[in-house]
């Protein structure tokens, strides 16, 4: 498995009820029959905050709604680092106007996963997680998503809208450099412990790289920090930057800025540095250079991207995209731009969708509701 993708979930044997037969190679795609319960009024492609949000607003609206994930709830909060605390109080991670309260100011990741599950219990979501949405085809009102689950058996849903929510965690931005392939790099950070008594590299200057090099320095490794502007990033946390600053200072961290990392080797790593090019020992490398949405996906449904940013071109008002039908919402909004969309501000998009689906689909519309025959 490539290290910059998210790795997979080891999942317990599925529950009895949960097994069914895998889609015979054989079977033509006219024969992929879609379960009962495969026609909502809205297919969600994604079970993040935002994902989440879009669908309880879409069923306070009245709107039967169906969340696919392809990995667990949350997923991409499942995946941050096991430790991690957010930069944001817990009240702004709200989605269905359900409190978040914490006992300290910010809330950790545990805590979150608990939220978000409770919310999805609270709403009695329907969530397919485990289900990968490869394909969507059809147009507005007729739409057939077609997802791969985890056993590779394919299924479809048919539905009116969609709304896609996909974030941008899945997919690591690389290096590009020779080395980059070796098991020892990794794009994603979650424990310290393995890395006791080892030489490793942290690349980056934002949150995660800041969070990742005190981390492993604090649980024994000796961590060095490469990143190419000339300090850390302004937006790292408050009570994170003064941190990591301190460390370097002393010299318990050593730090490379207006430096870029060149090469990967076994047991070592040439990083270009303003006094000329130096060769460090290293065991294990940390590429925390940011991720970014599932750009062809986007394309693959007809989504037309800006051409710099690559923003979905999409009302800002109703967050329909090009495609009649077809709204984006979440940090995929922003398209490279990953900061300026967080759970924070992605969560109100589900009001914003379902104002519009209610508009367009709402009761007293000869359409509503859909014909599931
Ligand atoms: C370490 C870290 C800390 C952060 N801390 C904060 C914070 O304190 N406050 C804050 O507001 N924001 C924070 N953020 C940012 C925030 O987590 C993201 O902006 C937010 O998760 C985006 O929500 P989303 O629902 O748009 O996407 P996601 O949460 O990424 O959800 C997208 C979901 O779509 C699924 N998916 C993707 N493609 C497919 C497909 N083809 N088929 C099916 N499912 C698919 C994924 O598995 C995932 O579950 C942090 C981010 C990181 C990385």
């Amino acid at each position: 498995m490539p290290a910059n993708r998210i790795p997979e979930i080891q999942l317990p044997a599925p529950r009895l009820s949960e097994t069914h037969e895998p889609t015979p190679e054989t079977l033509t795609r006219s024969q992929a029959h879609a379960r009962p319960e495969s026609f909502p009024d809205v297919v969600v492609v994604g079970a993040g905050p935002t994902g989440l949000a879009c669908a309880i607003e879409a069923e306070k609206a009245g709107f039967k709604s169906l969340i696919i994930d392809k990995g667990c709830l949350v997923n991409s909060i499942y995946h941050y680092p096991t430790n991690m605390v957010f930069f944001t109080t817990p009240e702004l991670l709200e989605v269905g106007d359900i409190p978040f309260t914490t006992a300290l100011a910010k809330p950790t990741r545990l805590e979150a996963l608990e939220y978000y599950r409770r919310v999805a219990d609270h709403f009695q979501l329907h969530i397919r997680q485990y289900e990968w949405v490869k394909t969507i085809t059809g147009e507005d009102g007729k739409f057939c998503v077609t997802t791969t689950d985890r056993h590779s058996a394919i299924r479809d849903y048919r539905t009116r809208k969609i709304v896609v929510a996909t974030g941008y965690y899945d997919l690591a931005n690389k290096l590009n450099i020779p080395g980059e392939e070796l098991e020892k790099v990794f794009h994603y950070y979650k424990e310290p412990h393995p890395y006791y008594d080892t030489d490793v590299l942290v690349i980056g200057g934002k949150n995660s790289a800041a969070e990742a090099a005190l981390d492993l320095w604090r649980h024994g490794a000796r961590v060095t920090l490469v990143h190419r502007a000339a300090q850390m990033h302004p937006h790292v946390k408050y009570w994170v930057r003064p941190d990591i600053e301190n460390r370097i200072k002393a010299g318990e961290i050593e730090a490379h800025f207006n430096s870029t990392v060149q090469e990967i080797g076994p047991d070592s790593v040439v990083v270009k540095t303003p006094g000329g090019t130096v060769r460090l020992k290293n065991d294990f490398v940390f590429a925390l250079t940011g991720y970014h949405p599932d750009y062809d996906f986007l394309r693959s449904v007809g989504i037309e991207l800006s051409p710099e940013q690559l923003r979905p071109v999409c009302d800002p008002e109703t967050l329909e995209s090009n495609v009649p039908g077809i709204y984006v919402a979440g940090v995929i909004v922003a398209g490279s731009r990953t900061n300026e969309i967080f759970i924070e501000n992605g969560r109100f998009h589900g009001k914003l969708i379902a104002n519009h689906l209610s508009e367009r689909l709402g009761r007293g519309n000869p359409n509503f509701p859909l014909d599931a025959t």
